[in-house]
């Protein structure tokens, strides 16, 4: 491979990318010199970084930290001979989790049945020359593709990932949802503001059929829907994978503990469960006294529940008469007197 030495690492003056010899920025590069923040902003970056605690940190401390791995195993799991070894698996196990099934998932590839370190600590492996010649290490049949979450599973005493799901419905209050972090939308709401992940759980092959005057208004939105999704790239949560859709992810049915679904609210929440969020915020979700809402209401409620009784903290944002008893039902006992009248 141009550019690299047998050990696959690169070598020096490679070509990063095509039609630029020297690598991303050229010596002399004007893109950033010259420039300089003013006090201000300094300060502003300063406290940012104190308040998020991004300050140079060390050893357990470091974000990347690894869990003490030493530099021999770091050399090996980036050479040139590791990316064939991962790469041959994934197109083995067809580019899907082993454990969950999950496809189009960023994948990772685990030593299996004998763990990587366990194969350092066997055949005793000290320099690259042994690693490079140690067979057990490259056999594709001590492998599997895992997700990174089923990864992150293998390693014992691995804390959980701490992160937050924002869960963006569309109704009143979907714009206070804030941009930045994990962002979940349904439907065409990514046709108004930015997200990371888009659930469309309609059959999609019902939808593009329908084409009375009533929906035709629908429909078109759902084509824009699909163009947008595939333009942007945007991973999407459907029913099944769709030739349309290449981003496609599907919906983990199999894997609910119940089947009771009467809204996309209701998968997102459960998805989110499914994907170990450690806390949940929904927003545009009011569910207003309209009849038709009712059954929604209630299996939102159940899933919520699902999630806190994991631990999982759940913020349903205003207006929403989610986890709220309706204004005239008060709390029952508390704002009640005991004839029946809210005090
Ligand atoms: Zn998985």
């Amino acid at each position: 491979m141009k550019g690299r030495n047998e050990r696959g690492q690169f070598v020096k003056g490679h070509s990063v990318l095509p039609g630029s010899e020297k690598g991303w920025f050229e010596k002399g590069s004007t893109l950033w010199v010259g420039k300089k923040h003013t006090e201000e902003t300094k300060e502003k970056i300063r406290k940012v970084i104190k308040e998020k605690g991004l300050g140079l940190q060390k050893g357990e401390n470091h974000i990347n930290w690894k869990g003490g791995i030493s530099p021999l195993a770091m050399q090996i799991r980036h050479c040139f001979k590791y990316c064939q070894w991962r790469s041959n698996i994934f197109t083995r196990d067809n580019f899907t989790c082993t454990r969950c099934g999950q496809e189009g998932e960023y994948l990772e590839a685990h030593h299996y049945p004998m763990a990587f370190s366990r194969i350092l600590e066997t055949y005793q492996i000290k320099t690259m020359e042994e690693a490079l010649s140690c067979e057990k290490l490259w056999d594709i049949n001590n492998g599997k593709a895992l997700c990174r979450e089923c990864h992150d599973k293998t390693k014992p005493g691995k804390p959980r990932k701490e992160w937050k799901c924002t869960i963006i419905g569309k109704g009143p209050g979907w714009e206070h949802a804030p941009v930045e972090g994990e962002t979940w939308g349904l439907n065409d709401l990514l046709l108004y503001r930015p997200l990371k992940l888009t659930f469309e759980m309609h059959d999609i092959d019902k939808f593009r059929t329908r084409t009375t005057n009533a929906y035709v208004g629908l429909c078109d939105a759902f084509e824009r829907e699909i163009d947008t999704i595939n333009e942007l790239g945007i991973p999407v949560v459907t029913q099944k994978k769709h030739k349309l859709l290449p981003t496609a992810i599907p919906f983990p049915l199999d894997k609910m503990p119940v089947k009771y679904f009467t809204s996309s609210i209701a998968y997102m929440v459960a998805y989110a469960v499914y994907k170990e969020a450690t806390e949940i915020e929904i927003y545009g979700c009011p569910l207003l006294a309209k009849e038709e809402y009712n059954e929604q209401r209630q299996c939102i409620e159940f899933w919520i529940g699902y999630a806190m009784g994991k631990g999982i903290k759940v913020t349903v944002h205003k207006p929403t008469n989610i986890l709220t008893a309706k204004p005239h039902m008060g709390l029952y006992g508390y704002e009640w007197d005991n004839w029946g009248n809210i005090v």
